[in-house]
């Protein structure tokens, strides 16, 4: 099958992410004067902290402006490896460690060192709307899991047992979650470890971007500290995006083990190689000051609040549920009493109250809306108002 374009079939079924693309048709409207509440959002409303803006302005004037290892400053990769060890319970050494252009190119590094067509990966629905996408371009399956929300929205051991195959090679794992805010608690974790150690060769990607926003009694926890056996297993994917309000720097990084690092690397040098010099010292500095301590425990009080606001919110709308979510800084909610799609709702809801939300089927789950918390509170309660207005109206 050739495209009309002479596009690649590579590329044929590829569809724009929905979360950019409704931010950028809500920053449109607000271009064009109207007053748009935009629930929308995928990044922290906050400025990058100010020491880390400081060393890479530093970086840049005293000239850290040329080619760099492909696979990162090695300060940079030491203090990943010393973070994951101190925070995480992980011993990874520095030479497994790989800094890549935000989690996103993690990712993509991952799925083309490690997917053949026709090996399959289990994703948990809802994912984020990125993971099929970039499992599909690898030309490997995508197996996905149907979560329940009375339980969360998290993969049971019982529902991971039953998606196995003999042709499963990975499953992501994203703790906290987006869109759903899900937090894996520990006994959750021992239960999947068990059937993941069941099966020989099975690799689980760890999207642990979310890890510094959790909130209440929840705290976060690496599969791959579970045991020495499931560490073998684990591959860790994160970034500075979320924790740090670092979105624009554009720097993740990856964890594993040293052959499948040095394939991403190996890659990576023929692709972006290495992640812009001066951005990669904003980092160190963000990941050794300590003065960055504070900087999230401020973001994360903030996130804590708003999402206390926002759910009792949605729990106040007729016909709607969600579950609590723990972490990150969305609210995901079922609207399936309203009879609407989810790309229904949202495009009404933009259009009759002026407020930006993303429908769940982006997350593969249609009576589903996402809803973000990464704006202020003010905006928080006047979306929370008209979308009220919405619901009552339908
Ligand atoms: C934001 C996000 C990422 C990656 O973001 P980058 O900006 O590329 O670092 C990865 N996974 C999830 C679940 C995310 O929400």
């Amino acid at each position: 099958m050739v495209s009309a374009a002479g596009l690649s079939q590579r590329v044929a079924h590829l569809s724009p992410s929905a979360t950019l693309s409704i931010s950028a048709v809500a920053k449109a409207m607000q271009a064009e004067g109207l007053d748009v509440c935009s629930l929308s959002a995928g990044e922290p409303d906050f400025e990058t902290p100010e020491h880390i803006r400081a060393a890479a302005v530093r970086a840049l004037e005293e000239g850290k402006t040329r080619y760099g290892p492909a696979a990162g400053i090695p300060a940079l990769r030491q203090a990943v490896a010393d973070k994951l060890q101190q925070e995480n319970g992980l011993n990874f050494s520095r030479d497994q460690i790989l800094i890549s252009n935000g989690g996103k190119q993690t990712l993509f590094n991952l799925a083309m060192v490690l997917l053949d067509p026709g090996d399959e990966v289990i994703l948990p629905v809802p994912y984020w709307v990125s993971y099929p996408e970039i499992v599909t371009l690898a030309g490997a399956k995508v197996v996905r899991v149907p979560t329940e929300e009375a339980q969360g929205f998290k993969l049971t051991a019982a529902q991971l047992r039953q998606a196995l195959t003999p042709h499963t090679k990975v499953l992501i794992l994203n703790s906290p979650a987006n869109p759903t805010g899900a937090v894996y608690h520990r006994h959750e974790l021992e239960a999947l470890a068990e059937v993941i150690l069941s099966v020989p060769d099975l690799y689980v990607i760890c999207d642990e971007i979310y890890e510094k926003l959790v909130y209440g009694e929840a705290h976060h926890i690496s599969l791959g500290s579970l045991s020495p056996e499931v560490f073998q297993r684990t591959i860790l994917s994160s970034g500075f995006a979320k924790a740090y309000a670092m979105t624009g720097w554009r720097i993740g990084y990856l964890a594993g083990p040293k052959p499948i690092v040095d394939a991403a690397i190996n890659l990576q040098s023929h692709s972006t190689s290495n992640v812009c010099t001066f951005a990669q010292y904003g980092a160190l500095e963000a990941l050794t000051s300590p003065l960055s301590a504070a900087s999230i425990e401020k973001m994360r009080q903030e996130f804590s609040q708003r999402r206390d606001l926002m759910v009792q919110g949605i729990r106040a709308l007729p016909g709607v549920t969600c579950p609590q979510p723990e972490g990150a800084f969305y609210v995901f909610f079922n609207i399936r009493q309203t009879g609407l799609s989810s790309v229904e709702f949202c495009q009404r809801l933009l259009k009759e109250q002026q407020v930006a939300a993303v429908p769940g089927v982006a997350f593969g789950a249609d009576h589903c809306i996402r809803l973000s918390y990464a704006t202020d509170r003010a905006t928080i309660e006047k979306g929370l108002h008209r979308l009220h207005q919405f619901v009552c109206s339908l």
